[in-house]
């Protein structure tokens, strides 16, 4: 298994490592620790490189399996036992950490004034799109919502990673704000991502840890999904200029 360095060191944004496993079919590597996030709960993928002496190869995909994170490269494939030296695009992952992290503020500021859950949600580096169960939605609603927003993103809230026992996790159905737990049944334990005093849930992903960091967001724009539905789309304010 590989160590996840990203899941408690959110910051690191490079390590070195040992390739534990090689598939030449895929062209992918498989590492004994990384900071590159595999993707997941709507968060891309990192890109970067590994790096063998003078040789950079660019890490074009990641994903994750029971085995661990493989890192999909670019060209050769150095061979098992070969140390590398890894980098993930900062400001692309940085910029991903901002976006995700003013989701789950939405997710909380939407849950706070009208106890709606989350069906579904995606992001790309400064933009995001969350959709609600939100019957009670009023056009007149957008302008306060991205005030409330960012009055909750200015208060400089601490964001903070926990990590609970599965036991304790399904004791705490607050923790699930998606309409069905994802989590997977063989999961022991569950990693935890709190806005201290505005949004809790479980969640994999990389997040800032400050609401301050995110800066002005946008709620750009609230589309009907439906009857009864919603997806609100928002986008970091120095992502849309
Ligand atoms: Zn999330």
């Amino acid at each position: 298994m590989t160590d996840r360095i990203y899941s408690t060191d959110q910051y690191a944004s490079s390590m070195e490592a040992t390739i534990v496993d090689v598939d030449r079919d895929d062209g992918r590597v498989l590492l004994d620790r990384t900071v590159f996030y595999p993707g997941g709960g709507g968060q891309p993928h990192d890109l970067g490189s590994l790096s063998l002496g003078d040789d950079r190869l660019e890490v074009v995909r990641v994903t994750a399996d029971a085995r661990g994170v493989w890192h999909w490269l670019e060209g050769g494939l150095p061979r098992p036992g070969t140390s590398v030296h890894g980098e993930v695009e900062w400001q692309r992952r940085y910029r991903l950490m901002r976006t995700h992290t003013a989701m789950h503020a939405l997710c909380g500021v939407v849950w706070e004034r009208f106890a709606s859950p989350v069906t579904g949600g995606n992001m790309e580096p400064g933009v995001g799109r969350l959709d609600f169960e939100l019957p009670a939605w009023d056009p007149e609603d957008k302008a306060s919502l991205e005030e409330e927003l960012n009055t909750q993103l200015a208060a400089a809230r601490a964001v903070e990673i926990a990590f609970l026992p599965r036991e304790q996790a399904d004791a705490d159905p607050s923790l699930i704000r998606t309409k069905v737990s994802l989590l997977p049944d063989d999961l022991r334990e569950v990693r935890v991502v709190d806005i201290v005093g505005l949004d809790r849930q479980a969640d994999g992903g990389t997040h800032v840890a400050s609401t301050t960091e995110v800066g002005l967001v946008r709620v750009t724009k609230v589309e009907s999904k439906g009857k009864g539905f919603r997806r609100i789309r928002l986008a970091l304010e120095d992502a849309v200029g």
